[in-house]
């Protein structure tokens, strides 16, 4: 086609998109938490009404160190960020015990993610997952044109041999969730090392642990000292969950230095911003505030563990900071607790139709969402 032939051709909007490879187009949307003020703009409610346990945030807010951090950076939001992220990998290299070129920043760990795939996937290749596991892993693959490869759960978990065995000569990725989202479901560490280990030196494992903080210190994996042992190791954290940082965007991933330099290089060059950067050292700072939510969470955990079996719901044991519940019809008693102002998450897109995921509130929103099922399974 010539140049001139080719500006004459009529294209629509439709045609445009068309030009998108086969990959691209053939992605389903992550679908989101609705945010409340979608919510009450739909139903008419009033947002302080309602309330929201569909996104696994930490219903408490940002603690007092990370407000006053923030409103002490105001005045540099007209610059560029830190694109080196100096001080958070400082902080966090003195933390976990590694140096600071083996941590790559990431707007959320999402973003560690896609990078992971950004620099590792191809066309042709494959990755593997679980699954029910975190949306993002088949995203990410397919949006390199790699071939997603998801291995049948059990007991709703990884089954971590099965995932094993489904690698081929092909997969240069795998992704492991523990504990998993929207299952909630957890591997003890020496089960994660074994899995780690028995890996082809040429896969690289992303072991994802945005829930680490609400395990019990004594059931954390040793994960972060594994990556001297594995060099295809990545394990990534995020501030999103126990440190309340969610709309802030940033996570980070520790691996070998010589991975963190490939990441690196597909990365936006100010992929964290400023006022994340600075959230962040001082969430980290904060040990008390990580406590006091693992602890508020057990306790809401207990709380709606209790209430799902006084309603005769079954629901999956977990180790983070959200339960999934079976409700038999849960669109329709996803439907009902909307118009009661109560968001949840239904997970039929994860491919388990009958459940529904609840993140942990404070404990009248706890409350809340419990009477407003009751009703909901009544009505
Ligand atoms: C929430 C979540 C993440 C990432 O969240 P970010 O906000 O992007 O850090 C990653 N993995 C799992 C399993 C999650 O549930």
């Amino acid at each position: 086609m010539t140049a001139a032939s080719r500006s004459a051709d009529p294209m629509t909007a439709a045609s445009i998109a068309g030009l998108a490879p086969d990959h691209v187009r053939r992605i389903a949307p992550y679908v989101p938490g609705k945010p409340v003020e979608e919510l009450a703009r739909e139903l008419g409610l009033d947002p302080a009404g309602i309330v929201k346990l569909a996104s696994n945030e930490n219903p408490r807010g940002p603690g007092p160190r990370v407000r006053a951090a923030i409103a002490a950076a105001v005045d540099e939001i007209a610059r560029y960020p830190d694109g080196n992220g100096f001080a958070l990998k400082a902080a966090l290299a003195a933390r976990l015990g590694v140096g600071p070129a083996q941590i790559v920043l990431g707007n959320g760990s999402n973003d560690v993610l896609e990078l992971v795939s950004l620099a590792f996937l191809e066309p042709g290749d494959a990755a593997v997952y679980a699954q029910h596991a975190f949306a993002v892993y088949p995203l990410a693959t397919q949006a390199r044109g790699a071939a997603g490869i998801e291995v049948p759960a059990r007991d709703f978990g990884h089954d971590l041999a099965a995932m094993r065995a489904a690698v081929t000569p092909r997969t240069r990725v795998v992704f492991v969730a523990n504990p998993n989202n929207p299952t909630g479901t957890w591997h003890p560490p020496a089960e994660v090392e074994t899995f780690v280990a028995s890996m082809p030196a040429d896969v690289v494992v992303v072991l994802d642990e945005a829930y680490n903080e609400y395990l019990e210190p004594a059931d954390r994996a040793p994960s972060i000292d594994w990556v001297a042992r594995y060099p295809n190791l990545v394990v990534t954290r995020t501030f999103s969950k126990a440190f309340g940082l969610a709309a802030l965007r940033v996570g980070y991933g520790v691996m070998a230095a010589a991975v963190a330099d490939i990441l690196n290089r597909v990365r936006q060059p100010f992929n964290v911003n400023t006022l994340a950067q600075v959230a962040a050292v001082a969430a980290l700072d904060d040990e008390d505030y990580v406590d006091e939510s693992r602890a508020l969470n057990r306790a809401g955990l207990a709380q709606l563990a209790a209430g799902f079996d006084a309603l005769g719901l079954a629901h999956l044991p977990t180790q983070a900071n959200f339960v999934l519940v079976d409700v038999g019809d849960a669109a329709r008693v996803n439907r009902a607790l909307l118009r009661q102002g109560v968001i949840v998450r239904p997970v039929g897109n994860y491919g388990l139709p009958t459940w529904l995921r609840v993140t942990v509130g404070l404990a009248q929103e706890n409350a809340r969402l419990l009477a407003a099922l009751k009703g909901a399974l009544a009505s």
